[in-house]
Parts: C-alpha cells; sequence; structure tokens
C-alpha cells in the first residue's frame, strides 16, 4: 500500500521513457511489488547523479558520485526497498544517504525517512535535491550510522546501503517488534544480503535475499580501518 506520491519536477520526455524502460527492465529481473516499480516510476534518478553522467541514470547499474561513493544499482534499490515492507506513514531507517536516492524511493512510498551519512558533502548534496524536489518527510544527519540514531527509534525499517561485516547490533534493537533491518553483510568486496525481522524483545530471524556488491559500512558497527 502507498500514499500518493508526491510531486516531483517535471523531467524531459527523453528522462520520462527512460524511466518507465528501467521500471519494465526491472519487471523482467524479477521485481514484482507494484507500489516499489510505480515509485521508481515517479523519482528522477537524473537528479541524483552527477551531471556528466545523466545520459546513464537509467541504466541498471551504479553509478559514481562524490567521495569515491556510488549510489545504489536501481534493482538493489528495488529488492532493498520490496523487502524492508513500506507502508504509508512507516518510520524508515536509512544508513548510508549518498546521493539521497534511496530515501527519495522510500519517501514516494509514504514514508517517514531518518536517513545518516557520515560524509558531510554528500549529505548536504542530498538535502539540496529533496528540497528543489519538494521532498518534505526526510530527516538528514551527518554521523556514524552504523550505532543508528536511537533518539528516533524504534524504526518499522532500517535500510544499510553499505556493506557491514556483521549485523550491527544496534541497528537490530531499534527496531520495533515485527520490523525489518535489510543489511548487506560479508566482506569488502561481496556480501550477502540479509532481511532480518525483529520478532520479540530479544528475538530476530533472518532471510538470505542473494549475493549483492556494496561499498564497505565505516563506523564502530563497521569496518574500522582504512577509511574511504
Ligand atoms: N543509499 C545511497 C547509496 C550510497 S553508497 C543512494 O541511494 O545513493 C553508501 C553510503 O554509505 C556512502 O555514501 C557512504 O559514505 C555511506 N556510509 C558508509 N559508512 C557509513 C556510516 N557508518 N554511517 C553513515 N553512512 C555511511
Amino acid at each position: 500500500m502507498s500514499s500518493q506520491p508526491q510531486p516531483f519536477t517535471p523531467s524531459s520526455t527523453l528522462f520520462v521513457q527512460r524511466r518507465s524502460h528501467l521500471v519494465q527492465v526491472l519487471r523482467e529481473r524479477g521485481i514484482a511489488d507494484e507500489a516499489v516499480l510505480a515509485a521508481i516510476g515517479v523519482v528522477p534518478r537524473e537528479a541524483f547523479v552527477p551531471d556528466v553522467l545523466a545520459a546513464n541514470a537509467y541504466d541498471d547499474t551504479a553509478l559514481p558520485i562524490d567521495e569515491l561513493q556510488t549510489i545504489s544499482q536501481p534493482f538493489t534499490v528495488a529488492t532493498m526497498t520490496s523487502a524492508v515492507g513500506v507502508r504509508s506513514g512507516s518510520k524508515i531507517l536509512e544508513i548510508g544517504t549518498g546521493s539521497g536516492y534511496q530515501a527519495a524511493v522510500l519517501a514516494a512510498l509514504g514514508a517517514i525517512v531518518y536517513t545518516i551519512e557520515r560524509h558531510a558533502l554528500l549529505s548536504h548534496q542530498a538535502r539540496e535535491r529533496f528540497r528543489r524536489l519538494g521532498l518534505q518527510n526526510i530527516h538528514t544527519r551527518v554521523s556514524d550510522g552504523s550505532i543508528g540514531w536511537a533518539a528516533q527509534a524504534p524504526f518499522d525499517g532500517i535500510l544499510v546501503t553499505a556493506g557491514a561485516p556483521d549485523v550491527p547490533e544496534a541497528l537490530a534493537r531499534q527496531l520495533s517488534i515485527g520490523g525489518r533491518l535489510i543489511v548487506p553483510v560479508g566482506d569488502r568486496v561481496g556480501q550477502t544480503l540479509y532481511s532480518v525481522t525483529r520478532t520479540g524483545d530479544e528475538t530476530w530471524s533472518a532471510q538470505d535475499l542473494g549475493p549483492f556488491k556494496f561499498v564497505p559500512l565505516i563506523g564502530a558497527e563497521g569496518w574500522q580501518d582504512g577509511v574511504r
């Protein structure tokens, strides 16, 4: 279930066509959640990539952004968004704001989004994009997201968009009962995406969503050596 998509500034016809083609590609790749596909169908990804890469904005690939980071591949965004299970009014925490694209997709589904980024430059750029697009339900913060956002907990869902060495315990504990944490766990080269559901005060269950590749989560409950 989703609320009305929030208003976005109109894109050129070319981008609109490419965006609907991307939605078709995602459908063919197995994304079946119609609300998620509709959200991807309204968020202008070209506004979240460097200007020189605008022509590639609707390729189903990750693309480079500042601070040697990446905007996630649309298939990854679609998989994580489907897995977390957003309803209108859901309170969702995202670790790794990056370009802001994933946060915008969550907001388009009606979520109240809390998003943390460790690089101030990226957070500020993302906030400016949210402002230009008229997105109001996104709260940004510059800090180490591997320990979550305790003052705003509990969350109905948490997305970690960087690869962790293990499931960050602080994040698992900031879920509401029934809430889901979507987190890639592995080494710095590749990870397995897990959906961790909080089933009780001290109980969680995990489901494997397959292999993915993310930039590393750097922080107290992430990787601590070698800043990137
Ligand atoms: N969700 C982003 C993907 C960005 S890539 C998008 O839609 O564009 C992952 C981001 O996580 C990077 O910007 C990186 O700087 C950030 N990151 C890594 N470790 C972090 C941490 N401990 N806290 C907050 N952000 C972190």
